[in-house]
């Protein structure tokens, strides 16, 4: 049976991540605590594969990149691109709306130390190509960060070595276009690894490319 693009909330693939999951439950009820589900429409253009849900980010909110610093220049990024619509203010139902947009993880569930093994990255590599394979229209990639690059470019039935990542790199790839970012986590921003500058010259690149296709 094909794989399906969403995991079920107790997949029990990643035996590590089902362990961290299960005392995450007991200690805040309150959180998702599950496998966090893409955010926007299947018939988007875009879609951008962050790595995994931060602990008390996406995992704690139920939706990627929320709740925690990775959203803030995210959101921000895109809605300055006409990626996104509305506010984003940390919070699933703040009605910020994706426009053209998908947001996935290569990984689901929250990793500790967000630092998910080479084993569990392939394991969840399966949910990640049935959710390009579930994107008709799909024309542009964003990976964010070297982990999420590299799954993407294997989801798509690619070597890493052929795609190589870098900050800025664009490939063709058929029908879809490939660019890769570092990836805007606390740590890369506030060691200007990543400046917003650099992060909002990757999404209008993607802006151009989408407008002229
Ligand atoms: S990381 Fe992916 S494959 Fe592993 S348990 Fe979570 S949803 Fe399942």
């Amino acid at each position: 049976m094909a794989c399906p693009d969403q995991p079920g909330r107790d997949c029990p693939l990643c035996p590590r991540l089902v362990a961290f999951r299960e005392r995450q439950r007991a200690a805040h009820a309150d959180w998702h605590n599950a496998p966090v589900p893409s955010f926007g429409g299947a018939d988007a253009r875009l879609l951008i594969v962050g790595l995994a849900p931060g602990l008390q980010g996406a995992n704690r909110t139920g939706r990627p990149f929320t709740g925690d610093w990775a959203g803030d220049l995210l959101y921000e990024t895109l809605i300055g691109f006409g990626f996104a619509a509305g506010t984003y203010d940390e919070r699933p139902d703040d009605g910020l709306v994706l426009l053209d947009t998908r947001i996935t993880n290569a990984v689901r569930c929250v990793p500790p130390e967000n630092k998910p093994t080479t084993e569990e990255i392939a394991t969840c590599r399966g949910f990640l190509a049935a959710t390009i394979a579930a994107m008709p229209k799909l024309r542009a990639v964003v990976t964010l960060g070297k982990i999420g690059h590299d799954s993407a470019v294997r989801a798509l039935g690619l070597k890493p070595s052929r795609v190589p990542f870098s900050h800025g790199g664009v490939h063709a790839l058929g029908a879809v276009t490939l660019f890769s970012s570092y990836h805007c986590s606390r740590y890369n921003t506030n060691t200007g690894v990543l400046t917003p500058q650099m992060f909002r010259a990757v999404f209008a690149a993607v802006r151009r490319h989408l407008d002229g296709a």
